[in-house]
């Protein structure tokens, strides 16, 4: 193996809100996995879709890691400051007949758009938005907690936004640029993005990149079954033992010893020790994807 091998894991907010429980679980889910193994911990702000950015969440989101002791590896990176990257990868995609420009609204694309206008925009229509050329193989991976899932793409997700008709770069492109380039090697982030990883995964092919290992944690719900969101009235967390506590309950790790008071760095420090992923639990697999066809 090479020396110069590294984990690199990350934590990749959208800066739409302060943190909340949800969030938290999946910033200390993705710290301890990395850092339990002598790994780094990268923390990338997601703030291309400017219409849902909330002016000081980056700032207080930051803070109340900070104030967990959950520090990252590096400088902070936005990825409003990285939009050449995407511009790039999404010029390969289009020479290599990968992509193309798309005019159709989002009403006559449908939920599956079929692709349509993959061979020309029809006459009098302009370029809104730029879609990626799904094929109709199953797309699959290999997740630390669920085994291997698939989807058929085609059908189920059909050719899929990279830039949007507003203009910016779609989450499923940027997400993909971003975790290559950064060396991440192991993307670990809630279970409401597992049905994204099969788009994800085929970008990376169509791109040449290489594919992370994949951990999805459970999702923090309301008491109603909803994720928890800043849409579901999710409360801002207090950067305190209790709440600490709660959150690697959550990922079913052991309970930090009660000497421990309020001490975040040294809970933090006993839970890096002590970590072991397998304990964690998993959600119901979502009904878009399935185990790889017998
Ligand atoms: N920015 C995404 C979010 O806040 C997370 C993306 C990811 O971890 O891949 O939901």
């Amino acid at each position: 193996m090479p020396d110069s091998f590294v984990i690199r894991g990350r934590f990749a907010p959208s800066p739409t809100g302060p943190l909340h429980f949800g969030s938290l679980v999946a910033a200390l889910g993705s710290y301890l996995c990395a850092k339990s193994r002598g790994g780094e911990w990268l923390l990338r702000v997601e703030d291309l879709d400017t219409p849902r950015n909330v002016p000081g969440a980056e700032a207080s989101i930051l803070a109340c890691l900070e104030r967990y002791g959950l520090t990252w590896d590096g400088p902070v990176t936005r990825q409003s400051d990285r939009i050449p990257l995407y511009q790039a990868a999404l010029e390969h995609l289009l020479a290599a007949g990968l992509a193309y420009p798309c005019g159709c609204s989002r009403q006559e694309a449908g939920d599956v758009y079929p692709g349509t206008c993959r061979k020309g925009l029809a006459p009098g229509k302009v370029a809104r938005a730029f879609r990626f050329k799904v094929n109709a193989l199953q797309s699959c991976f290999q997740d630390e907690l669920y085994g291997t899932l698939c989807q058929d793409l085609a059908r189920q997700v059909g050719d899929f936004v990279v830039r949007r008709a507003d203009g910016p770069f779609a989450y499923q492109l940027a997400v993909v640029v971003d975790d290559a380039a950064q060396g991440v090697t192991e993307v670990v982030r809630g279970a409401d993005l597992l049905d994204s990883t099969p788009r994800q995964v085929a970008l990376q092919i169509a791109l040449g990149l290489p594919t992370p290992r994949y951990l999805h944690l459970p999702l923090a719900r309301t008491r109603e079954g909803e994720k928890l969101s800043k849409q579901t009235g999710a409360a801002t967390v207090t950067p305190d033992a209790p709440t600490l506590r709660a959150a690697l309950r959550f990922l079913g790790q052991p309970e930090p010893p009660a000497s421990l008071g309020n001490n975040l760095k040294s809970i933090i420090e006993y839970a890096t020790e002590y970590f072991d992923y397998k304990r964690i639990k998993t959600d119901e697999i979502p009904a878009t994807l399935a185990p790889p066809a017998a």
